[in-house]
């Protein structure tokens, strides 16, 4: 059997080489590096792709959250609806930006924002709420979206983690990720089911005027060379990474549904522990991507079980083991404002199995038996 690893980009790598090197040659050979047609061009097919009439490709998936809420006119002060369960990225750009920080509870069962909850957190100063489609399922975007509308809120979908995971309202109304509120963001980190080799990101929205905006801030704010209209900053796909993601979109669909078997293979075997596990939960509206398959462990096993599954050469990760409401970081911008149980727990009981689109059947078998055995 292979080694286990939390993550496998080299083999799926090999399983493109041929047209991969030849589109990242052809970059090398063109001298266009910088906004080279490749850029472009996966803008148009990531439109495509995700239904979104504007894609707008930076950086990376901070600067994507850093720019579009840069683009929403906010004043010093102004709060920010974010999970408390969750990667820094999306406070950390609200607290640079002088914006206040409220953290919400999430959904034991699906990590993502409690709705539920939401209502009580928003004061006269809240402008923007930001979803975490966490770990490959969308939020709850239906009750989402009729709160911001109740109260005027922005909705900003941080989706780095769960491209191509698609909802259906309740009217039967189907959309991607990201594409629902009124900005929303993708990371190309190389661990991101759409991952570059290096950094990447882009925002998508159905909304000309943003659009322009946001296209505005990522080139140094300015409406023309040399005239700069508003404060920007510079964040640009390279042209070498649109051209592997030009690739790796092709076969994005064929990734998600590797995880998905995967996924299932997990369920099926971890269905024999659960006195001592939760398996994840997938909503009825939501198609899961599975950019991470994270467990609840029970009776506080977490950590002697990743110890123990570490002595068998099974990596594993906690995602995320720090609450916002305890990073020193953004305490002076915090302004608490409800129950956050549910996200401390989970801080305390989650663990990421391996995951990635090169897991053997033998693998998942050899990881499902350690588990019971423990
Ligand atoms: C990866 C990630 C980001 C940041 O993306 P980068 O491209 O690494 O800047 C933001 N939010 C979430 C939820 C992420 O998982």
């Amino acid at each position: 059997m292979e080694p286990i690893l939390m993550m496998d980009l080299t083999t799926q790598y090999r399983r493109i080489q041929a047209e991969m090197d030849e589109a990242v040659l052809g970059v090398i050979r063109s001298g266009q590096y910088i906004n080279g047609d490749a850029v472009r061009a996966f803008s148009d097919a990531l439109s495509e792709y995700t239904g979104s009439e504007f894609v707008i490709p930076c950086a990376n998936g901070t600067d994507a959250l850093q720019i579009a809420l840069m683009a929403f006119d906010l004043q010093p002060g102004d709060e920010v609806i974010v999970p408390a369960f969750n990667y820094i990225a999306a406070a950390e750009t609200a607290a640079l930006l002088q914006l206040n920080l409220v953290p919400a509870d999430v959904d034991p069962r699906t990590f993502n924002i409690d709705a539920q909850k939401l209502e009580s957190l928003i004061s006269p100063k809240t402008k923007v709420i930001i979803p975490v489609h966490l770990f490959g399922q969308t939020a709850d975007m239906d009750s989402i979206l009729f709160i911001a509308r109740k109260y005027g809120l922005y909705v900003l979908e941080d989706n780095a983690q769960s491209i191509g995971s698609v909802y259906t309202f309740p009217d039967g109304k189907q959309q991607q990720a990201g594409t629902m509120g009124d900005i929303g963001i993708l990371s190309f980190f190389p661990t991101k089911n759409l991952g570059c080799y290096g950094d990447g990101g882009a925002l998508l929205t159905g909304n000309a005027s943003l659009a322009r905006k946001l296209r505005m801030i990522a080139l140094h704010g300015q409406s023309q060379k040399y005239f700069h209209d508003i404060l920007g900053c510079n964040s640009r796909l390279d042209t070498l990474q649109a051209a592997v993601l030009l690739v790796k979109l092709r076969y994005l669909d064929a990734a998600i549904q590797a995880r998905k078997t995967s996924a299932m293979q997990y369920d099926a075997g971890l269905s024999a522990c659960m006195g001592l596990l939760e398996t994840p939960y997938c909503i009825p509206r939501s198609t899961h991507v599975y950019n991470q398959y994270t467990l609840k462990i029970k009776n506080g096993q977490r950590d002697n079980l990743q110890q123990y599954l570490k002595g068998k050469s099974i990596p594993t990760m906690v995602y995320y083991p720090i609450p916002l409401q305890d990073q020193p970081a953004v305490g002076k911008r915090l302004r608490p404002g409800g129950d956050l149980s549910e996200s401390n727990n989970l801080c305390r009981s989650v663990l990421s199995l391996p995951m990635h689109t090169e897991l053997s059947d033998e693998q998942i078998r050899y990881i499902v038996e350690q588990i019971i055995s423990f």
